[in-house]
C-alpha cells in the first residue's frame, strides 16, 4: 500500500503533467496556466503535503471548514481561494480569511465584500451562468458590464477575471461553454481597458481540464485528481 505523502505526489506530479500537455496541445504558452488544488472536506494535513512539494494556491467552499485549516496552516505562505456560494453573513469573514473569491455574482455582495476588505486588496472574480443553467449561481452574460463596472469602482476589490461552473453535460456543450466564458472575457477586457490587470480565466475542473486550457483557462480548479474522491456531503 501506498503512502498517503507518496501518492499526493503522484498525484501532483500526473496533474501538473495532464496541464502541461494541454497546453502543449493548445499551442498555448508553458505555464499559462495555475493549478487551484481545491481541499474543500480534505484535512490541512493533505494541504501541508502538497505545500512541500510547491503547491502554493488552495481553494475551499465552505467558510467554516476553512477558517479551522487556514488557522491551523497560518505559518505557510499560502494562498486562500474561496470557491464555494456566497451567503451574505459570511462576507466580512470571507474577506478577512481568503485572498481571492471566485464566486462574486452580485453587486450587494461585492459591495459587502469591498466594505471588510481593508489593508490588503482582495482578488475578485465574476462568477458567470454561461448556461443560464437552474443552478441559479452567476450572473446572467447580459449583466456581466454593469456588474464588472460596479466591481471596478470599488477600492479595496481587484476585479482579475471570470469564473463559470458549467452544468454536467456532453463535452461539445462544455467546450460551447467554456468558448462563450472566453469570448465574454476578452470583449470585457477589450471594451473596458482596467487600470488594473485582468488576467484570470477560472474554468476547468478534474474532468474538463484540457478542454477548459484548450478554451483559454488560466486557472483551473481541481479536487479528485489530487485528493482523490470526496465522500458525499450529507
Ligand atoms: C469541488 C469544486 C471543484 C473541484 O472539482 P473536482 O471535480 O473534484 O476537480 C472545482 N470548482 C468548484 C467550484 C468546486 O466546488
Amino acid at each position: 500500500m501506498m503512502d498517503r505523502a507518496t501518492q499526493l505526489k503522484n498525484h501532483l506530479t500526473a496533474t501538473d503533467y495532464a496541464i502541461r500537455t494541454a497546453e502543449a496541445n493548445a499551442a498555448r504558452e508553458r505555464q499559462s496556466v495555475r493549478l487551484l488544488a481545491v481541499s474543500k472536506t480534505k484535512p490541512a494535513a493533505d494541504i501541508k503535503t502538497l505545500y512541500a512539494l510547491g503547491q502554493k494556491s488552495f481553494g475551499e467552499n465552505y467558510v467554516q471548514e476553512a477558517a479551522e485549516k487556514i488557522n491551523e496552516l497560518k505559518e505557510f505562505d499560502i494562498e486562500w481561494h474561496f470557491i464555494g456560494r456566497i451567503q451574505s453573513n459570511k462576507t466580512k469573514q470571507i474577506a478577512t480569511t481568503f485572498d481571492w473569491v471566485h464566486t462574486v455574482d452580485r453587486k450587494k455582495i461585492a459591495n459587502r465584500l469591498n466594505e471588510a476588505s481593508h489593508g490588503k486588496p482582495l482578488n475578485i472574480l465574476i462568477q458567470v451562468n454561461v448556461d443560464l443553467a437552474e443552478t441559479k449561481s452567476g450572473v446572467d452574460p447580459t449583466e456581466l458590464t454593469d456588474l464588472a463596472e460596479y466591481i471596478w469602482n470599488l477600492p479595496n476589490l481587484k476585479l482579475r477575471g471570470l469564473m463559470s461552473i458549467p452544468d454536467p453535460k456532453s463535452d461539445d456543450q462544455l467546450r460551447q461553454s467554456h468558448r462563450q466564458l472566453k469570448i465574454l472575457f476578452d470583449n470585457l477586457k477589450r471594451d473596458h481597458p482596467a487600470p488594473k490587470i485582468f488576467d484570470t480565466l477560472s474554468m476547468g475542473m478534474t474532468h474538463d481540464l484540457e478542454l477548459a486550457v484548450s478554451q483559454g483557462s488560466t486557472m483551473v480548479r481541481i479536487g479528485t485528481a489530487l485528493f482523490g474522491a470526496r465522500a458525499p456531503k450529507e
